[in-house]
This record gives C-alpha cells, sequence and structure tokens, in this order.
C-alpha cells in the first residue's frame, strides 16, 4: 500500500463487508449482488473523473449504521429531538476536526451536498446582511413579529441581490448565481470569465465588474479551472464594493487541507464564508460543509430547518472520520501527490500535442480542448469510455459547441493518486488518452458535414487501450487486499 491510500486492514475489512453483504444479500440479494459489482466495475477503470474519489473503508463502514434513523433538528446541544446525546459527539466531532483542518473559526457540517452548502452559505449572507438590519430598522426580533407592510418589503429586499461568480463556461458551478439553479432565481446575477488570450482569471476585468455590478455577494470557486485562484485579490475586490465573499472550493478542499494550496491561494482565511463537497479531493462521505467567519456563524448554523432537511448524523460520522484521516501526515503527501500527478498527466497530454485551456494545470483538474483532434467533448468522452478511461465532457472558455456537446473533456488526478499512481503512471495514462483522441474520427453526416455525436475509432485500438489501462489498474489495485469471494 501506498502512502497515498488512507490505511486500512485488508483482513478486517474484508470481514467486515463480507458479513455486511451477508445480512443485506438475506433481504435483497439483487442489492448485495450490485455492490460487489460496482466494487467491481470501480476497479476496473481509469478514473480520471476530477469530482470522484475512493473514500476509506473507515469512512465508508461509518455510514451503514444506526446513526441513520435519528432526526437531529438543531446544533449540538440545542436539538428539537430528545435523544440526540451520541449526534453530538459525532457532529461535536467533526466540526472539531474540520476547525483544525482548515484553520476555521466556525464549522457546520449538516449539509448535505455541495450544493445545499452553497444554499446555507446564500441563506445565511441573505440572513446577516438583509434581513438582521431590516429587523432592527423595524424594532423586532423576528420576521412574524413585522407589519404585512415590512415584511413585502423585506421580501422585495431579499429578491432585489445580486451575485458576481466565474462564468460556466471559465468552469464556475450552476450553483453561483445561473439561471437554471435555484441561485439563478433568487439573485440577479453576473459573471466574470477569463482572460481570451491566456484563459487565466483577470482579477483587473472581475474588480472592474465588481465596482459596475456592485454584488452583494463575490462567489469564487469552479468546477474546472486549472489554476489557483489568489483569493487574497478576490477578498480585496469583494472589500472595496462592499460585496461578502464566498468561496466554494469543492473541487480543491483536498489541496487546501494537506496544504498545497496556501498563503493567498487558501480560501479559508481570506472568504467570509467557504463552502465545499466533502467527497472530492477531500476523500470523504458525500456531503458538503460550511466554514465562516464568526459574525456569520449564527445564520450558518440555522441552516436547517431554514433551506437543509434533517442533518445526517450517520455521515457527519463519516466526515469526522475523514477529516481524521485529512488530519494525519500522510493526508498532505497525498494532496501534493494529487497535484504531482496532475503536472505530469498536463505535460504528458502536452507533449503528446494536446492543446490544454490554460496551457496546463497547478491545482488536481486539466482541461483538454479536443477540437484540435477534430471531436467535441461527446465524442471525445464516449470514444475513451469505450477504452475504458472515464472522464466527463466540459465546456471550455466561449464553448463553439455549447454545454450539452461540448470541446473539452476534464481530468482529475484525486481517485487514481489514491490508487498509489504516481508520475509514471500518468505520464502512460496522458499517452492512451492522445493514443484515442488521435484514433478518433468524426463520422460523417448526409448533409456533407460532420456529427458531434458519432465517430469510428481505428480497429482495435479501444481493446487495445482498454488492455494497456488494465496492467496500470493491476498494479495499483483499489482497496488492495480487500476480497469478497
Ligand atoms: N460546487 C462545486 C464547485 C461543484 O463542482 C459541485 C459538484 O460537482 C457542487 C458544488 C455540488 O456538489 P454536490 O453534488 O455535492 O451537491
Amino acid at each position: 500500500m501506498t502512502d497515498a491510500t488512507a490505511p486500512f486492514d485488508a483482513a478486517t475489512a474484508t470481514a467486515a463487508y463480507r458479513s455486511a453483504l451477508q445480512v443485506i444479500g438475506a433481504v435483497e440479494p439483487r442489492v448485495a449482488d450490485a455492490i460487489g459489482a460496482e466494487l467491481a466495475d470501480q476497479r476496473a477503470s481509469l478514473k480520471l473523473i476530477a469530482s470522484e474519489n475512493y473514500a476509506s473503508p473507515a469512512v465508508l463502514l461509518t455510514m451503514g449504521n444506526w446513526f441513520s434513523d435519528k432526526y437531529a433538528e438543531g446544533t449540538v446541544g440545542h436539538r428539537f429531538y430528545a435523544g440526540c446525546q451520541n449526534v453530538d459527539t459525532v457532529e461535536a466531532l467533526a466540526a472539531e476536526h474540520a476547525r483544525e483542518l482548515f484553520g476555521a473559526p466556525h464549522a457546520y457540517v449538516q449539509p448535505h451536498s455541495g450544493i445545499d452548502a452553497n444554499l446555507v452559505a446564500f441563506w445565511a449572507v441573505l440572513a446577516t446582511r438583509v434581513e438582521a438590519p431590516a429587523l432592527e430598522k423595524a424594532g423586532v426580533r423576528h420576521v412574524n413579529e413585522l407589519t404585512d407592510d415590512d415584511w413585502r418589503d423585506l421580501r422585495h429586499a431579499l429578491g432585489d441581490q445580486r451575485m458576481l461568480g466565474m462564468s460556466l463556461d471559465a468552469g464556475g458551478h450552476l450553483t453561483h448565481g445561473f439561471r437554471p439553479n435555484i441561485s439563478g432565481k433568487m439573485f440577479e446575477q453576473s459573471s466574470y470569465g477569463t482572460d481570451p488570450g491566456t484563459g487565466l482569471l483577470d482579477y483587473d476585468a472581475v474588480r472592474e465588474r465588481a465596482r459596475e455590478f456592485r454584488p452583494l455577494i463575490l462567489m469564487a470557486g469552479y468546477s474546472a479551472y486549472p489554476r489557483r485562484v489568489d483569493f487574497a485579490k478576490m477578498r480585496e475586490i469583494a472589500d472595496e464594493v462592499g460585496a461578502t465573499f464566498v468561496v466554494d472550493m469543492a473541487h480543491f478542499a483536498g489541496l487546501v487541507a494537506g496544504k498545497v494550496l496556501t498563503g493567498d491561494f487558501d480560501p479559508v482565511p481570506h472568504a467570509h464564508v467557504t463552502t465545499t463537497t466533502t467527497h472530492k479531493s477531500l476523500r470523504g462521505p458525500r456531503g458538503g460543509m460550511v466554514l465562516a467567519q464568526p459574525e456569520y456563524a449564527d445564520a450558518v448554523d440555522r441552516g436547517c430547518p431554514m433551506v437543509l432537511g434533517g442533518p445526517l448524523p450517520h455521515v457527519m460520522a463519516a466526515k469526522a472520520v475523514s477529516f481524521a484521516e485529512a488530519r494525519r501526515p500522510e493526508f498532505a503527501g497525498y494532496a501534493q501527490a494529487v497535484a504531482d500527478n496532475a503536472q505530469s498527466l498536463a505535460e504528458g497530454l502536452a507533449r503528446r500535442g494536446a492543446t490544454l485551456v490554460t496551457g496546463g494545470t497547478d491545482n488536481h483538474l486539466v482541461l483538454v480542448d479536443v477540437t484540435s483532434f477534430g471531436l467535441t467533448g461527446r465524442q471525445a468522452e464516449s470514444a475513451l469510455l469505450d477504452a475504458g478511461i472515464v472522464t466527463n465532457r466540459n465546456a471550455v472558455p466561449a464553448d463553439p459547441n455549447g454545454a450539452w456537446y461540448t470541446s473539452g473533456v476534464r481530468l482529475g488526478t484525486p481517485a487514481l493518486t489514491t490508487r498509489g499512481f504516481g508520475a509514471a503512471e500518468f505520464d502512460r495514462t496522458a499517452e492512451l488518452i492522445v493514443d484515442v483522441l488521435a484514433g478518433t474520427t468524426p463520422t460523417a453526416t448526409r448533409d456533407g458535414g460532420v456529427s458531434k455525436a458519432k465517430y469510428t475509432t481505428t480497429d482495435g485500438l479501444a481493446d487495445r487501450t482498454r488492455a494497456a489501462a488494465a496492467e496500470l489498474l493491476d498494479a495499483h489495485p483499489l482497496y488492495p487486499g480487500l476480497d469478497l469471494d
């Protein structure tokens, strides 16, 4: 086992999973079979989905127990249900580990997902910056005490706020104020993009847009931007225009926890509110979290039932376990390897002629512009999948193929780094990817054009690539020693 993998004892984990599958199989064997099949599938694919990882058996096992049965609305020591003493223990532990891990004054570990964490953050900003002053002005403590006229005015004021975030095609996320998402219906949104020449964030342009637009919330964070963000500079801009600075570090939280992104590139000391998922580079259970400066802590803690359903105590317990793992020195080694491996992957792709958005990476992901191979993102994604390489298509800045077909594929290193892949394996992976892209041709359409979806691949290429990928995967087994048979 390499340092990159969260440590576990294979014999104990094997016994635990075999017993669990026996218990499950006695009720619905098809579910037990599907769980086993999922492990086999994950073991057999070269997973480069930038938002996925492999949580440790300890994290996974923590979610399968009676904590799942508890209702625990409220916060630690302050519940709307009796009998929450053990939930208090795990929630307090998860929050304590999170505060220590990220150096944050406050951590709220209840959000069920990244989207939920963002909703909590938006609510907390609205509550603190719009609702609280309105209550104070009206001389009341609670919205129920407002007159009907004051209530109507408050609702209008809440609906009249602005958010400035990174544009979707530059790598921003749908929840950062875009129309198809509830955030775009709550806020009037404007976007900042990246420099058309370099593909890099242009902070002067962000400042200019912020000065014109005067947002309540300046949002940073991304799903598909392959570079570090200078959060100190972004905070300066937020301060200049009186905005609350919210960072969604869902993708790169593992690099923050592992101290790869530090100083100006660590969002936590600079943002008023930082949101994250816990399951991507951070390698915890599926879930979300909000970190907050003290002035937003109370409003953040009212996330449930304001915008969240009851907390999931089994997942909060698993968050505590994963954060304990991330506080071990091995995790910093893992995070550094994720970033180093992204460099190797990027260099390997570029050396073989692939075009990379921004020319490279300094985080965990690489965005390949596949138009130089004559392909759409959709064709590239499908051809790679045929060859056993799992990626996702992604828009590139000013994408000529739109959000459905796209012109890019996004590749991330967190999952395969957990399997123990290093520089040589990622270089070989780059070679396999370029071979597949170069060997794939769009199908001609009847009207003489080219299809955006259909393609053909050189005979035998997919099979040869699968065999080569299997060699890499066999050398770095997922959950080594864990044997379900
Ligand atoms: N924020 C960012 C930046 C993301 O990339 C994602 C998901 O990919 C989310 C939020 C949403 O996370 P979840 O799927 O847990 O709701």
